[in-house]
């Protein structure tokens, strides 16, 4: 049967190809788990995801799947937090290495970046981010909104009409919602809204970085990042690359417990940004005759999901349909929705 010393002495054949040194004397082999034939290892890489980390997860994988007794290898990417970091920079100094760490895209001219994220897709993460600008918008702040979230049409479909970016100066110019709300989206670019958008990770990634640092955001207050579910290399990139300065995990209540809670764990660990809370999405129905609530799904689960992981409970959202017709035909603008505005008030206060 393996062992964890025979993983962890397999790793230490694994190189990072930028600083030279076997993953495990920079420790950054987080994690290893093995149940039965079964080996996870958890990875926190410095900052870069890509392509660097898919090379240091492939050469993981290789090494530990030579090893006598594997079955499966599940290989998953982390970030290093601030402390870890800091560890081995001392380390790097100590061996006279360059300390010189890849760090995060400039914060520009914006106050506050916010990432809205979820454990799926379909739980109403786009919607919610829409929301989110809108709501901050009309409190008089300057918003932008990047959809991150490359493979979905939503963003621009929420907005309505939104005009093609254009570039000036090697700058791209982001749309602009008819409350002057500035939007980027991939969807933007490619104009039918119904194409089908193949992506890899690298791309993604490459995508998103572009969305940032390419784009003329000018003065914002907030910009709102749409994230596409689940944790895959581009919400990594996102938390690496970009500094982002909180997120909202959106849930709901037909997500499976158990799934939702250990997702939403090692986005936690993943990242090295505060998270600001959860929010529960289409929770219940409120009758329009007669008011009365009903928990299609059972009783919320979000806010025992909240305190398993520590984190904010900013509230649950209904089922409504007002929201999705807004939705569908673009006018996210015109919707507003009581509920939500005391989760906005949670979380900017
Ligand atoms: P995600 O970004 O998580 O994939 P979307 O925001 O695209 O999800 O939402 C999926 C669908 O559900 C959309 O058609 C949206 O209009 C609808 N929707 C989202 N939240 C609600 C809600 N609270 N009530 C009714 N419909 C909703």
């Amino acid at each position: 049967m393996v062992t964890k010393d025979d993983v962890t002495n397999a790793l230490k054949g694994v190189i990072d190809p930028e600083l030279g040194i076997d993953i495990v004397s920079l420790e950054m082999v987080r994690e290893v788990r093995i149940e039965g034939d079964s080996v996870t290892v958890v990875i926190a890489l410095t900052t870069d995801a890509c392509p660097l980390g898919n090379r240091i997860r492939d050469d993981a994988q290789q090494a530990i799947t030579q090893l006598e007794g594997v079955g499966s290898v599940d290989i998953q990417l982390s970030v290093m937090n601030e402390e870890e970091r800091n560890k081995l920079i001392e380390k790097l100094k100590s061996k006279g290495k360059p300390t010189q760490l890849p760090s995060k895209l400039p914060k520009m001219r914006i106050e506050k970046i916010i990432a809205v994220l979820s454990g799926k897709g379909g739980v109403g993460k786009s919607s919610i981010a829409a929301m989110l600008a809108v709501e901050l918008s009309r409190r008089g702040y300057k918003v932008g909104v990047l959809d991150a979230d490359i493979t979905g049409p939503s963003i621009p479909k929420i907005f309505g009409e939104l005009a093609e970016p254009f570039v000036v100066e090697g700058k791209i110019v982001p749309s602009a919602s008819k409350g002057g709300i500035k939007i980027m989206s991939m969807n933007l670019l490619t104009g039918e809204e119904e194409a089908p958008i193949i992506w890899r990770g690298p791309l993604v990634s490459s995508a998103i970085r572009q969305f940032y640092a390419d784009v003329e955001w000018g003065e914002l207050n907030y910009l709102i990042l749409d994230l596409p579910p689940g944790t895959s290399d581009a919400q990594l990139t996102v938390m690496q690359l970009l500094p982002v300065d909180g997120a909202i995990i959106v849930t709901s209540p037909q997500e499976l417990a158990g799934m939702i809670v250990s997702k939403a764990v090692h986005m936690t660990k993943m990242m090295t940004v505060p998270i600001l809370g959860i929010i529960e999405n289409m929770s219940y129905v409120k009758c329009p005759n007669c008011g009365e609530v009903i928990h299609l799904f059972g009783e919320s689960k979000g806010k025992l999901l909240a305190e398993k992981i520590n984190t904010k409970f900013l509230g649950s959202l209904p089922i409504d349909s007002a929201l999705s017709k807004a939705c569908d035909e673009g006018k996210i603008e015109e919707y507003s929705n009581t509920d939500f505005k005391e989760i906005v008030a949670k979380i900017v206060g």
